[in-house]
């Protein structure tokens, strides 16, 4: 991604007051939504499908805002709701019509839903070009064996911070935090892989000494959804420390991460909101796109 931006930009990354650089995750997502949308605008057609279920707020949110950036990138965009009562076989043939659609490229099913739903069994209906979330088992099996395939979107918007910002990954020491298969799993082979080549941790509720664990790493992703969980004793000097937990206040969103104690140890940090969040919405947006090519070319 790095040589798709301005070259001077490198130079000039913000920084918190107590001196880490500030991996913005609102201006690399939008500088990747303003790309999609030249390469969309140049006469592509890419069609970004989502299901709801139910009258959960923050997934009515957090689908709102997929709309309205993909409606900023070029994209046209669907959407498909049904109500908290919905059955599992109405879902399943919701995302099934979708999946059958030549005119819809990329399908989300937003995650969670209501109580009763097998969210495995309705993703299984997503044919693994239009899976742009990347979670289904044949995109997870993909990431695996390094083939092919959607990258879930959350991790795959950690890597792209820590390559805008320059956050050196070969031989370097990480830790994740949190071993979901939405986020820490694949999160951890995305830091393993040649190339990126980081040697990760996978540390979970049962890991023995988090803060020591954490404090030997060059770069911290805490995704255990465990507010301030990150303080200033779980850093190394100068490491790279993302927070995608996301936890719900009453003075709003907080992350895993003390960002104020964190920042004046870390040498890049990102802020909550503003951070990964953001970014995961631009890996859809990204995926998506590479799925309209990817049918194209079938
Ligand atoms: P999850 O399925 O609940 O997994 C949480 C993981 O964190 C589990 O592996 C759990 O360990 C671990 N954990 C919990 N408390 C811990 C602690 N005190 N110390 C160490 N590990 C701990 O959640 P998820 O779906 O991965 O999501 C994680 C967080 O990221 C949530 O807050 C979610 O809202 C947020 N999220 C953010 C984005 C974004 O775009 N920024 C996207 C997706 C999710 P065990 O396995 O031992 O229970």
């Amino acid at each position: 991604m790095t040589e798709n931006f301005a070259d001077n930009y490198a130079n000039n990354f913000e920084r918190t007051p107590g001196g880490a650089i500030l991996m913005d995750g609102n201006r690399l997502r939008d500088e990747i939504v303003a790309q999609l949308n030249t390469e969309i605008s140049g006469g592509l057609d890419v069609c970004l499908a989502t299901v709801l279920v139910g009258d959960d707020k923050p997934s009515r949110i957090y689908v709102n805002n997929k709309h309205r950036k993909a409606t900023e990138a070029g994209m046209v965009s669907r959407h498909v709701e049904l109500g908290a009562d919905a059955t599992q076989a109405e879902v399943e043939a919701a995302v099934s019509d979708l999946a059958a659609d030549p005119g819809v490229h990329g399908i989300l099913v937003q995650l969670p839903l209501p109580d009763g739903l097998d969210a495995d069994a309705v993703l299984e209906h997503l044919p693994p070009e239009k899976d742009v979330d990347g979670l289904t088992q044949r995109s997870m099996g993909a990431l695996v064996r390094g083939q092919q395939g959607h990258v879930p979107c959350t991790p795959l918007g950690v890597m792209r911070l820590l390559e805008r910002y320059d956050v050196a990954t070969s031989g370097k020491k990480a830790v994740v935090i949190g071993r979901s298969t939405l986020v820490g799993l694949p999160q951890v082979l995305l830091l393993g892989r040649k190339g990126v080549d980081a040697t990760p941790t996978l540390a979970h509720s049962r890991t023995d000494d988090l803060a020591s664990v954490c404090r030997e790493a060059d770069i911290v992703v805490a995704a255990a959804g465990m507010a301030g969980l990150v303080t200033a004793d779980f850093v190394k000097p100068g490491a790279a420390v993302l927070d995608v937990g996301i936890s719900r206040s009453e003075s709003g969103i907080v992350g895993d991460v003390d960002f104020d104690s964190v920042e004046s140890v870390a040498g890049a940090v990102t802020p909550m909101p503003g951070g990964t969040g953001r970014m995961t919405i631009a890996c859809l947006l990204q995926n998506t796109l590479a799925a309209s090519r990817m049918l194209a070319a079938k």
